[in-house]
């Protein structure tokens, strides 16, 4: 199968785009100007529902939508393309929409950037203490684009130095063996599958030769199963991108390769089956992640029925997210007691097999935060959480309580309950980050 990407520049010869209106053409222009816009001919011939493409989980995961931008904004990039305004009027504004829509949340530049020799680390992040995310220059990008994204200031060139990348397999390996705690490496991006197998095999022969005693595990960040399963079934280098694979499962190291679904949609094709049952013939395992998303997937029939499929197709359902507060998290944000009314009634219809999965989740600057869910404790109504990571490990899968809160949205908007001043945390945390 041949790879077609679509954007802005081309999107409008996709044959299908003749069932849009004037109207939802200047939208996706106007909104695509902003966020990130990028689809390709699997998801546009096989994934989305053209019947239907206004209401298509599939069409809106990919194309930008109106309503992504709050209407002011939207107003006056639309003004700059109807008056044809010229390429640096539309990327000056394109830069101040986009920075105020919170380009980098929870921290993720300034506090996880760790230092090997007194020199910065670009490209990798080192919160947790036992895994390591390493981001390969060369998959700072994906498939396909989400409009939901939280990396998506990567994307969109508004900043030199928001591109996380980095060359050094050796300084990685470095960083790795004088880090005993390490046991995993989690490999992302953007989409690190995006990567030629020769460039990826540079990386990975790179660790296994070092021979780490204590790294364990190699996790794979990837949405290419949703967005290019083709990557493991008809690329050229299909067959080596599996072997390295293999080659790492050989060597006693586990592989985990974290795809990414949001809606069971994509777990229907048969090349999104084929390309699952050859990566498990690896020997990887496959665990699955989503954010759970209004207008995509805020629905617990969906999640229970893509726990199911992806259960039936040998993968290990592992996360289920709150949508982060950047980008149209307007458009997909809902709130934390309803993203755990979900989870909940979703999990409740699912065999324990299936209920592997933990969330919801929020990623934020002291960790990731499950909502446990909602009670009343001595007539209170309250919000239940816990850590499922810390910055501080020590604080993982301890209960805390926040005030019932129906509109909250981020753990930003939870206050203490039982009238409490700071969650348990707060204080070490503002200690962590003044280092
Ligand atoms: C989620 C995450 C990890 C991995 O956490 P696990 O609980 O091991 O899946 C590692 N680093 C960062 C920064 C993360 O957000
Ligand atoms: S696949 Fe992941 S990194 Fe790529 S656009 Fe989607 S959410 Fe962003």
């Amino acid at each position: 199968m041949r790879y077609q990407t679509y954007a802005l520049h081309n999107f409008k010869s996709i044959p299908q785009i003749e069932r849009l209106s004037e109207e939802d053409l200047l939208n996706i222009e106007v909104v695509g100007s902003v966020l990130p816009f990028k689809t390709n001919n699997y998801v546009v011939d096989e994934l989305i529902d053209w019947d239907n493409f206004r209401e298509d989980p599939m069409f809106i995961l990919n194309f930008p939508q109106k309503s992504m931008l709050p209407e002011d904004d939207f107003n006056r990039m639309a003004e700059l393309l109807l008056s044809n305004a010229d390429k640096a009027t539309i990327r000056e504004e394109a830069n101040i929409i986009r920075e105020k829509l919170n380009p980098h949340p929870a921290g993720q530049l300034e506090y996880n950037v760790p230092e090997l020799n007194g020199e910065r680390l670009n490209g990798v992040q080192h919160k947790y203490r036992e895994t390591m995310l390493f981001f390969p220059s060369q998959g700072q990008t994906c498939h396909a684009y989400c409009t939901f994204c939280f990396r998506w200031p990567q994307f969109t060139n508004m900043d030199g130095d928001i591109k996380f990348s980095m060359k050094e397999a050796d300084l990685i390996v470095d960083y790795i063996r004088e880090h005993t705690e390490i046991t995993d490496l989690l490999i992302t991006g953007g989409d690190p599958m995006v990567m030629k197998a020769k460039s990826f095999d540079v990386y990975i022969s790179k660790i296994l030769d070092a021979n780490i005693e204590h790294l364990k595990t190699i996790r794979i960040g990837s949405k290419s199963l949703s967005f290019w399963p083709y990557r493991f079934l008809t690329e050229p280098d299909a067959d080596d991108m599996l072997a390295i694979f293999k080659k790492i499962t050989e060597a006693g190291k586990s592989v985990s390769f974290m795809a990414h679904f949001n809606h069971p949609q994509e777990l229907s094709t048969e090349a999104v089956k084929q390309a699952v049952q050859k990566i498990r013939n690896t020997g990887a395992i496959i665990r699955t992640q989503s954010p759970v998303l209004n207008h995509i997937n805020a629905h617990s029939s969906i999640w229970a029925e893509m726990w199911r499929k992806q259960v039936e197709l040998g993968m290990i359902p592992y996360y289920m997210f709150i949508a982060r507060d950047t980008g149209a998290q307007d458009y997909f944000g809902i709130p934390v007691v309803r993203a755990w009314q979900i989870f909940q009634k979703a999990y409740t219809q699912v065999s324990g097999v299936a209920r592997t999965v933990r969330g919801p989740s929020m990623s934020c600057t002291p960790g990731k935060i499950r909502v446990v869910g909602v009670t009343e404790i001595r007539g209170e109504k309250i919000i239940a959480l816990e850590f499922i990571q810390g910055r501080n490990s020590d604080w993982a899968a301890r209960p805390f309580f926040a005030k019932y809160d129906c509109k909250a949205q981020w753990v930003d908007d939870l206050k203490p309950a039982f009238g409490g001043d700071n969650f348990f945390y707060e204080e070490e945390l503002a200690e962590m980050l003044l280092k």
